[in-house]
């Protein structure tokens, strides 16, 4: 089984699907592994570091030709992939409502294409899920940004020149992204207070020492432990819960998805005109339409004195680590299907059906076929 590499070539994109580790698994299941030249170099990883764990480096051609499993962090424009065998596994974070077109590429070129994003939120797919190790570290990595943006310190300090008071933080929405920042900004000595739309949330927020901020009614779980879309009462609701809130925030980190819909808007610019000078708001969810009014995909955005910020893509700003998990969660994926005697792994109906867009020429995911 030949397994290859992508180097990404989306803008931005600083990722690498596999690891010098992950590349001495496959091998030592029996697979062959090719990567593509300077595919990890923005990950810090060099091509003699793939090579010294037994992978062959090669162009992008003679990487994808002959190819039975292609492992790339985005999906590859379909005009770069010359050359793929016709049944060709594709597994990566394929985006599959916002990129349709390179998805109906991907069934007519005859590859079979997996959305790793579409991995179910079953306890035996957690170590596959890249979904949850990349929400952690973005998690982690905004209340870092928002930190260093904040011109004051997290941590109280108690020193001759006087006190310097603890910064409060509040984080909106509570699911892997939100638990990280939660715990990230309690270590940097933050005052810390948390809300979602999820009820079960309000214990784990206690359990990190923070505060739940609820309002009855605000309740909108949806299928598969995800939220559902909020009702006009139930957001004026949320907006008023907001509106009492946050003007007494330092930082505010936004996290909140609803799968398959456009990020709920949870704070207003009239909200923000309420919040002290030099605080910080840091919008997670920018890059699906943005939790606060005004954010912008990497920039950081000025209002009302407050500094708003995002990136389209936080976990590429933690390369390293961000590959090393998303390449563990590819290997764990392949490990748990490993057929020898197969051309390729064998998925199971529960896995197979809900990451497998296309097979045989055709689009073949229900969450696509509607
Ligand atoms: P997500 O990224 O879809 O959303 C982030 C958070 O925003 C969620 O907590 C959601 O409830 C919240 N939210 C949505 N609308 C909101 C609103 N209007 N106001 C405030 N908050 C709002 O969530 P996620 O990080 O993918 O986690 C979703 C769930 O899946 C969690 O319960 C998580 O523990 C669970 N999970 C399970 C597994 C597994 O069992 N394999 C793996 C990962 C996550």
């Amino acid at each position: 089984m030949k397994i290859a590499v992508l180097k990404e070539t989306a803008a931005g994109e600083t990722r690498v699907a596999a690891s010098p580790e992950t590349v001495k698994k496959y091998i030592a299941l029996g697979a062959s592994v090719s990567v593509e030249s300077g595919a990890g170099l923005s990950a810090s990883i060099g091509d003699a570091d793939f090579e010294a764990a037994g992978a062959a480096i090669a162009h992008r051609d003679a990487v994808i030709k002959d190819a039975d499993i292609l492992l790339s962090v985005q999906g590859p424009d379909p005009k770069k992939m010359a050359g793929v065998k016709k049944g060709a596994w594709l597994a990566a974070s394929l985006d599959p409502f916002g990129q349709r077109e390179r998805v109906d590429a991907y069934a007519a070129m005859g590859i079979e294409a997996l959305a790793m994003e579409f991995m179910p939120r079953i306890t035996r797919a957690q170590s596959m899920d890249i979904l949850s190790s990349q929400s952690n570290l973005a998690g982690y990595k905004a209340v870092i940004d928002a930190a260093s943006t904040y011109g004051r310190a997290f941590p109280m300090m108690m020193t001759a020149a006087g006190t310097v008071s603890a910064a409060k933080a509040f984080i909106m929405g509570v699911g892997v992204a939100g638990l990280q920042a939660i715990a990230t900004a309690r270590r940097l000595g933050a005052q810390v207070s948390a809300t979602d739309v999820r009820p079960e949330t309000a214990e784990q927020i206690a359990s990190l020492g923070a505060k739940a901020v609820f309002a009855e009614g605000l309740e909108a779980s949806g299928t598969g432990g995800y939220a559902a879309e909020l009702t006009d009462e139930q957001k004026a609701k949320q907006a008023e819960l907001i509106s009492a809130h946050i003007s007494k925030q330092d930082i505010v980190i936004t996290t909140a998805l609803i799968p398959g819909r456009a990020a709920p808007r949870l704070v207003s610019d009239a909200q923000i005109a309420t919040m002290k000078p030099g605080s910080v708001i840091f919008d997670l969810a920018v890059a699906q339409g943005g939790n606060v009014e005004g954010s912008e995909p990497d920039k950081l955005v000025e209002k009302h004195g407050v500094k708003i910020i995002g990136h389209s893509n936080t976990p590429a700003h933690m390369a390293a680590d961000a590959s090393a998990l998303f390449s563990r969660n590819l290997f764990n994926f392949l490990n748990a299907f490993w057929d020898k005697e197969a051309v390729k792994p064998v998925l199971d109906a529960e896995i197979g059906d809900a990451i497998r867009l296309t097979q045989d020429g055709k689009i073949v995911n229900q969450r696509l076929l509607g």
